[in-house]
C-alpha cells in the first residue's frame, strides 16, 4: 500500500469524510495510520453473564434473543434487548436510539462493553458500546484494548477505528528502514507497529509501537534538516572574512561601547567570527530574550563584513523595529566610518542609492522635472530595513552577510530571496522565541546555535510572586496602592481557555472585566482588550491605556500588546497553571519596559505541589530558554508543545522532551542520508524530501 495515496481514493466512506478528516490534518493513508490513539480503554476481559456484578465495567459476548423499543412515561424511546451466553442472560438497555432495533437483530452475536447497573430490580447493562461480531469473531470496538482517538466534530473514535482497521487489513505497509537501523535502535517493524499502535494486545506492546512511530517522525525531521545542512555545506563561495588583521578595529568597537559585553555575548560573537572565517557560508541562529543584547552582536558581525569590504543587510519584520535597528547600528558604527542606510515600506529606496537629475521636456516647453536615474551601487555598507530590502530596486554589489531578526516572522520564500541578493552570503538569524535546545536540535538541526542565556548586568528584573489564593484580596489592595500612590498602571490577564480566541474566551474576559470594574476596583478606570475586537478598536484601547485614561487593562492572553507601555509596571495573570512557563515569561515581558521596578503576580487555584513548584520557577528564573527547557521536562511525554509559540511544529507521536530518541534519530539520519541516492525503499519513504525546493531555507 502506498502511504502517500490520498484517502479519498481508497474508499467511499473515506471520500465522504474527506473534509472532516482534513480538519484533523488527515489527508493521506499515512496521515490516517499515524493518527495514533491518545489512550486505550481496557475492555479486554470478557466476563460470563452469570457472574456480572452491579457497578462493574465489563465486556460480554452473547447472542441476542430479542430486541424492542419501549417508551417511558414521558414518551422517550428506550431500547431493550435480552442477551444470553452459556452461563445466563442479561437485559441490555439503550436510551433514545430507536434505530438500534433495525441494526441489531435476534440471533446476532454481539460484544457489549459497558457498566452493569440495577434497573429497578433487574441487573442490566446500561448503554454499552456494542459491536456485531463477524464470522471470524474479531472485535475492534469491544473485548480488547480499544483505541480512543483525538476526535473532531463529526468524526468519532468508533468510525476512525473501523476505517483504520479496514486500511490495515488491506495489503500491508512496507518496511523501509534497513535491518541494522532497526536492531541498533531497538525498533519493531513498521507493519507491526502500525497494527499494534491501533490494536494492541497489551499496553506495553502499544508503547513499543508508539516508540517506533515516534522514531519515524523524528527521523523525518532530521532527514529534512540533514538535507538542508548538506546542501548548505556543498556551497563554497569563499566569502572568507579575515578576523586577525582587524583585531585592533574590533577591540576599538568593544571599547567604545557604553557597557561591557556579557559572557554570552562574547561567546556568541566568537562563534560567529569563526563561522565567518570559513569558506562554507555561516548559517547560525542566535537566540536570546528581548533585551539580552542581540543587536550589538549582529552589529559586530556586520562591522567585520565592512572591514573585509563586504556589504551587509539587516532585515526586521516591522517598520518600528527596522527604524530602531537603524538608529542603534548607525549609532554604533558610523563613528567608525561605516555608512548605514534604511529602507522600509514608507521609505522605498535607500536615499544614498539613487541619483536624481533635472530633466527638461523639450517638446512641450520648459517644464523641468526631477527624474530618478540609475541606482548607484555601493553607496552603503550596511542596509537596514523591512521586507522592503527585497525590492528589485535595492541592489547590492557585494553582499557578504545577511542578518534576519525575528526569523520566524519571515517566510521561507523571503528568507531565500534576500540571500539571492548576494552570492551565497553568510546568514545570521535571530529570535527571541524561547526554544529549548532539544527542540532546536530537532527542527533546526541544520543551524548552528548560539544562546544569549544571560541578561546584561544591572537590568531590572520583573519581580515575580506566586500569590496564594487567600491573599487574592490583599493583592488587589496592593495593586490599588501601586496605582494610587506610585501612579502606575496594571495589566490583568484573564484565564487562558483556548489556543485560538473564541467567543467563550471573550465572554469569560467580559465577565471578569465587569466583576473587576464593579466589585473590586469601582474607584478606578478599567479597559478591556480581546482578540475579537477590530484592529481600530484595539488600537484605540491601547492608545487610551498609554495616555493613562485607564488604570487597569483587562486583557485576554492571546492579545498581542504591540506597543510598549513603560508606565505599566504590574501584570497579574489568572489561572497561571494553564500556561507553559515560557508563555508566562513572555507575558510578563509586557511590563518592565520603563525605569520603574515592575512586578508580576501569578494566581492559581491549583493545590498540586507539582504545579506550585513549577510556577515558583518563575520567581527565580528569568531566562526564557531555560524556562522553556523546564517546561519540556515537567510536562508528560506526548503532550503538545505550546502552540502559542510560533514556528514550532506539533509532533503527532514523538515528544520534544525525548532527548535520547531525538539523538538516535539524528544519528540514523546521518547514516541514511547518503544512501538516499541508491536505496529504492528509502527514496520512496522520503520522496517528499526530494521534491521540496533545492535551495536551503
Ligand atoms: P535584543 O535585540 O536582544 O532584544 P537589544 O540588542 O535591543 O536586545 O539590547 C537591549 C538593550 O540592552 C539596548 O539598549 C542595548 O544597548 C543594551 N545592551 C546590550 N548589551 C548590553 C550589555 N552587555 N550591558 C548593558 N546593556 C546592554
Ligand atoms: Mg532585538
Amino acid at each position: 500500500m502506498d502511504l502517500q495515496t490520498p484517502l479519498s481514493k481508497i474508499s467511499r466512506p473515506l471520500k465522504m469524510y474527506a473534509g472532516r478528516l482534513e480538519k484533523l490534518g488527515i489527508v493521506t493513508v499515512s496521515d490516517l495510520l499515524y493518527h495514533v490513539p491518545h489512550r486505550y480503554d481496557d475492555f479486554s476481559l470478557t466476563s460470563s453473564i452469570a457472574r456480572l456484578q452491579p457497578g462493574e465495567i465489563v465486556t460480554v459476548k452473547g447472542t441476542v434473543l430479542e430486541i424492542k423499543n419501549e417508551y417511558t412515561r414521558r414518551a422517550k424511546p428506550i431500547q431493550k434487548a435480552l442477551v444470553v451466553d452459556d452461563t445466563g442472560s442479561i437485559t441490555v438497555t439503550w436510551f433514545n436510539q430507536p434505530f438500534l432495533t433495525r441494526v441489531i437483530k435476534p440471533n446476532m452475536t454481539l460484544a457489549l462493553s459497558g457498566k452493569v447497573e440495577w434497573f429497578g430490580k433487574t441487573k442490566t447493562l446500561t448503554a454499552p458500546s456494542y459491536e456485531i461480531l463477524s464470522e471470524n469473531g474479531e472485535a475492534i470496538h469491544t473485548g480488547r484494548l480499544v483505541p480512543i482517538y483525538p476526535e473532531t466534530a463529526g468524526v468519532t473514535s468508533k468510525w476512525l477505528r473501523r476505517q483504520i482497521y479496514m486500511l490495515l487489513s488491506q495489503e500491508p505497509v512496507e518496511e523501509y528502514l534497513p535491518e541494522d537501523i532497526l536492531k541498533k535502535n531497538n525498533l519493531i517493524g513498521l507493519p507491526k507497529a502500525l497494527q499494534t499502535v491501533h490494536f494492541p494486545e497489551t499496553l506495553e506492546d502499544a508503547e513499543s509501537a508508539k516508540n517506533r512511530l515516534a522514531f519515524d517522525e523524528l527521523l523525518f525531521l532530521q532527514m529534512k534538516a540533514t538535507r538542508r545542512r548538506r546542501e548548505w555545506e556543498v556551497v563554497r563561495r569563499g566569502h572568507v572574512f579575515k578576523v586577525q588583521p582587524f583585531q585592533k578595529e574590533i577591540d576599538l568597537l568593544w571599547e567604545n561601547l557604553p557597557f561591557s559585553l556579557t559572557l554570552a555575548q562574547r561567546n556568541a560573537s566568537h562563534a560567529i567570527f569563526q563561522d565567518l572565517e570559513k569558506e562554507k557560508p555561516m548559517n547560525r541562529l542566535l537566540q536570546g530574550d528581548v533585551g539580552s543584547g542581540k543587536t550589538v552582536v549582529a552589529a559586530a558581525a556586520m562591522y567585520l563584513a565592512f572591514l573585509n569590504d563586504y556589504q551587509s543587510v539587516l532585515m526586521a519584520p516591522t517598520e518600528i523595529l527596522a527604524q530602531q535597528h537603524f538608529k542603534t547600528v548607525s549609532g554604533l558604527l558610523e563613528p567608525l566610518g561605516v555608512k548605514v542606510d534604511l529602507v522600509t515600506g514608507s521609505k522605498k529606496y535607500p536615499m544614498s542609492n539613487v541619483k536624481y537629475q533635472i530633466h527638461t521636456n523639450n517638446d512641450k516647453g520648459e517644464k523641468k522635472k526631477l527624474v530618478k536615474l540609475d541606482i548607484v551601487h555601493l553607496a552603503f555598507d550596511i542596509l537596514v530595513g523591512t521586507h522592503a530590502v527585497l525590492y528589485e530596486q535595492v541592489q547590492f554589489t557585494k553582499l557578504g552577510l545577511v542578518v534576519i531578526d525575528e526569523q520566524q516572522r519571515f517566510g521561507v520564500e523571503q528568507r531565500s530571496l534576500i540571500r539571492q541578493k548576494g552570492d551565497h552570503p553568510h546568514v545570521l538569524t535571530m529570535t527571541a522565541t524561547p526554544i529549548p535546545r532539544t527542540v532546536a536540535l530537532t527542527i533546526y538541526g541544520d543551524l548552528d546555535l548560539s544562546y544569549l542565556d544571560e541578561m546584561p548586568k544591572g537590568r531590572k528584573i520583573v519581580k515575580t510572586w506566586l500569590v496564594p489564593t487567600i491573599k487574592r484580596n490583599g493583592a488587589y489592595e496592593w495593586i490599588r496602592k501601586q496605582i494610587k500612590e506610585a501612579g502606575s498602571q496594571a495589566f490583568i490577564i484573564c484565564p487562558f481557555i483556548e489556543q485560538s480566541e473564541t467567543m467563550q474566551t471573550v465572554k469569560a474576559a467580559s465577565v471578569e472585566y465587569e466583576r473587576l470594574k464593579n466589585e473590586v476596583f469601582p474607584d478606578l478606570n478599567l479597559g478591556l482588550l480581546h482578540g475579537k475586537m477590530k484592529t481600530k478598536e484595539k488600537d484605540d484601547v491601547l492608545l487610551a491605556f498609554r495616555e493613562k485614561q485607564y488604570d487597569i487593562l483587562v486583557a485576554t492572553p492571546v492579545v498581542e500588546v504591540g506597543i510598549d507601555i513603560p508606565n505599566a509596571t504590574v501584570i497579574l495573570i489568572e489561572a497561571a497553571e494553564r500556561f507553559g512557563l515560557a508563555q508566562l515569561h513572555q507575558l510578563r515581558g509586557r511590563v518592565g519596559r520603563g525605569e520603574k521596578q515592575s512586578f508580576c503576580l501569578l494566581f492559581t487555584e491549583s493545590t498540586s505541589d507539582m504545579t506550585i513548584n513549577k510556577l515558583k520557577a518563575l520567581e527565580t528564573t528569568y531566562v526564557g530558554a531555560q524556562l522553556a527547557e523546564l517546561d519540556l521536562r515537567l510536562r508528560g511525554p506526548g503532550e503538545l508543545y505550546g502552540t502559542l509559540q510560533s514556528g514550532i511544529p506539533e509532533l503527532k507521536v514523538a515528544s520534544f522532551s525525548d532527548v535520547a530518541l531525538i539523538q538516535r534519530a539524528k544519528r540514523a539520519a546521518d547514516e541514511l542520508y547518503p544512501k538516499l541516492t541508491t536505496d529504492k525503499q528509502l527514496q520512496k519513504a522520503f520522496s517528499s524530501l526530494q521534491t521540496t525546493s533545492v535551495s536551503p531555507d
